[in-house]
């Protein structure tokens, strides 16, 4: 399959997907390159973005899939997947518990990887981590928001490395800084509709808008899908910054998914379900974690603004320190290693007390690349 361009930059820094354009030459230019952009709709192939004059190289690359967004086995093969599946048992009194480990030991020895098992040492038995548990959609969503937000933070670290060491065009960087930011903005919403013959059908989505706005809208593509007025309707739940959550919910709860027309958020739940979906919407509206101050950068839209800043440093006007050092250090200054590791003293607490990178992760809440970049300054 080839790829195409699938995503135009205006003046402003703000990126926009071709499915929004008209066709034709727009305001839109190639996040790469900077040409001017043509939006192509055709009939055979995908919309996409031709370049009006010679295609950049970089834009010939895909746009790279957000794992546990785009999709839920988190890189690892289907063997691996498969094997998890089978050691999982939902209703079991301890679904955590891999099961036929100590039977199969010698057939899946080579599946085990330290990311998906920690072994419980009192009973050998082998325990699922959370990105296991996501891979089953055992995760509540409360916990799986910590997980995405951790992952989504070292996404942005190992791009800015990249870049850092040049190996990495910038775009990429502001490519995933626009996708990050429209995902943590938005609300999680669960909504709720009586139908004419009184079924009720559930949705949950995400939106940067007011959600009743919202739930109008989505009263008439319900109406018109399912050929039924719609008699009442609700919002029951609303979390705010949110949005990366939505995917996984549909994992987590995808054997009630229902298919209306070419609707694929909708929901019927059971008595069960139900009450464990809003149950996990509150816990989740309950316990709000603060945005720290990389990902305050891509919330408030800071990101579009570093490239213009990074120029300007290199013409020597420092502006990083008129942001009051908010974000990075002025280029060209580095952290001792003394410095480095007394910043992250607290990682460094959880390493010498022999922590894996994993739960370090876990209990510092900070990224994995800074967690392995203490290791890497400790050793
Ligand atoms: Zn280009």
């Amino acid at each position: 399959m080839s790829v195409y361009l699938s995503l135009g930059k205006n003046k402003q820094g703000d990126f926009y997907h071709v499915d929004s354009q008209q066709s034709g030459r727009g305001e839109l230019t190639c996040p790469f390159c900077d040409c001017p952009l043509i939006a192509v709709k055709g009939q055979q192939k995908a919309s996409h973005f031709r370049h009006d004059g010679p295609t950049c190289n970089e834009s010939l690359n895909e746009i790279p899939q957000i794992p546990a967004w785009n999709h839920f086995h988190l890189n690892y093969s289907i063997a691996v997947v498969e094997a998890l599946k089978e050691g999982y048992q939902a209703d079991s009194k301890s679904p955590n518990i891999f099961q036929h480990w100590k039977s199969k030991q010698g057939q899946i020895s080579h599946l085990i990887h330290d990311e998906l098992f920690k072994q419980d040492t009192w009973t050998d038995n082998l325990l699922f981590t959370n990105t296991s548990r996501i891979i089953l959609g055992s995760l509540t969503l409360h916990d799986f928001s910590h997980w995405m937000r951790s992952a989504l933070r070292d996404r942005i670290q190992i791009l800015r490395d990249g870049i850092e060491e040049g190996i990495k065009h910038r775009a990429w960087l502001d490519i995933e800084a626009y996708r990050q930011q429209s995902l943590l903005k938005a609300s999680l919403y669960l909504f709720e509709y009586q139908l004419d013959d009184k079924s009720i059908i559930h949705k949950v989505g995400r939106t940067q808008r007011e959600p009743a706005q919202r739930l109008k809208e989505t009263v008439l593509d319900l109406e018109k899908a399912t050929n039924q007025s719609v008699v009442k309707s609700k919002i029951l739940r609303v979390v705010t910054n949110s949005g990366h959550v939505e995917k996984y919910v549909f994992h987590r709860y995808s054997k009630q998914l229902a298919n209306i027309g070419n609707h694929t958020e909708y929901l019927i739940l059971d008595e069960r379900s139900s009450k464990r979906l809003k149950t996990e919407f509150t816990k989740l509206a309950n316990n709000p974690e603060p945005f720290n101050i990389n990902e305050r950068f891509i919330v408030t839209g800071r990101w579009k603004y570093e490239e213009k800043r990074l120029a300007a440093s290199k013409r020597g006007i420092i502006l990083t320190q008129r942001e009051n050092g908010k974000f990075g250090r002025p280029k060209g200054t580095t952290l001792s290693s003394d410095d480095f590791l007394s910043k992250h003293s607290d990682i460094v607490a959880c390493l010498e007390h022999g922590s894996s990178i994993n739960q370090t992760v876990e209990s510092t809440g900070k990224g994995r690349s800074t967690v392995k970049r203490v290791k890497a300054t400790m050793e």
